[in-house]
């Protein structure tokens, strides 16, 4: 009798049950940096901070996989640039224990040449985390053409990263690039690279995700009918105002950008045309909401504004 007690106490708490029952899986997605700390800078003033990056590739990963998924909740650390510890990052993936955790940055180094993506874990025995590092800089490598460094783990840091090291579930930190390199801190700049940034990492969590968990069905009904589940890269769904082109490159802070009150990201396009350049508001999951900053750029002096889709 005393042997059927420990073999059902056994059969209760061991993983395999647990991972059996497990019907959705949770990821908090953590842009790093915000607010008072911007997080490493490009030498070229023009360009975005680390924090902005970080927040943009952030979101186009949580949009991935909420709309490309199923039974996977997305939160986030940060959803607009403000200051959050370190502490309470970690506090919030605790508390909230959820599956996984993958923190958001660029990278910078006193050697210009440097570049590529990097994946750190907390320690190489954590497995699941490695996995998981892997799967992503595999995506980086392959088909996103990203130049990687590889998975790292504290041996190879000189510092600890507090949040990989104190949160409980499979952690992550991604580098996306070294704003320090110019040619990828001019790719990490455009809509086009962080797309595609964000677009590996979603293949990398997915391809991971069904590893771990093969009794969920993560494909989308209607993608599953379609056939269409590996369909991300070339299909994003998101919409963005282009306001202008251009032939020649004009600085993104121009008077006449900074009328329309937005954000405008300047795309250098692989063209023969003489327009080399366009400059583009976004990106928006809606085409209404693209719509309505339409009408208002259109208003501010745009008035051949166009809403194009990626
Ligand atoms: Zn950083």
């Amino acid at each position: 009798m005393q042997l059927v007690r420990i073999l059902l106490l056994l059969l209760l708490f061991s993983p395999v049950t647990i991972n059996a029952q497990k019907k959705r899986i949770s990821v908090l997605i953590d842009a790093g940096h915000g607010g008072s700390d911007p997080g490493h800078l490009s030498a070229n003033s023009a360009h975005l901070q680390e924090k902005e990056l970080n927040l943009i590739i952030a979101k186009k990963v949580g949009n991935y996989l909420t709309n490309n998924l199923q039974n996977v909740d997305v939160t986030y650390t940060r959803t607009s640039d403000e200051f959050i510890s370190l502490d309470a990052r970690v506090e919030k993936a605790n508390n909230a224990d959820v599956d996984f955790f993958i923190s958001i940055h660029c990278n910078a180094s006193e050697k210009s040449k440097t570049h590529g993506t990097e994946c750190h874990v907390h320690t190489f025995d954590s497995k699941k985390s490695v996995a998981l590092a892997k799967s992503i800089e595999k995506e980086f490598s392959g088909k996103a053409g990203r130049s990687s460094r590889g998975v790292k783990d504290n041996g190879d840091r000189e510092h600890t990263l507090q949040v990989l090291k104190f949160t409980k579930m499979t952690s992550v930190l991604v580098e996306c690039g070294f704003l320090t390199n110019t040619k990828e801190a001019n790719y990490l700049n455009t809509t086009e690279g962080q797309d595609i940034i964000a677009s590996a990492l979603f293949r990398g969590i997915r391809a991971h995700l069904k590893k771990e968990f093969p009794k969920i069905s993560f494909t989308k009904d209607a993608e599953k009918s379609k056939g269409k589940s590996n369909s991300i890269a070339s299909k994003t769904g998101l919409y963005y105002v282009q306001i202008t082109s251009s032939k020649e490159w004009i600085d993104t802070d121009h008077e006449s950008f900074k009328r329309t009150g937005e954000k405008v990201i300047r795309e250098k396009l692989n063209t023969t045309s003489a327009y080399k350049y366009r400059y583009v508001i976004g990106s928006f999951s809606s085409k209404n909401d693209a719509k309505s900053v339409l009408d208002k750029v259109k208003s501010k002096g745009f008035p051949d504004a166009i809403i194009i889709e990626k």
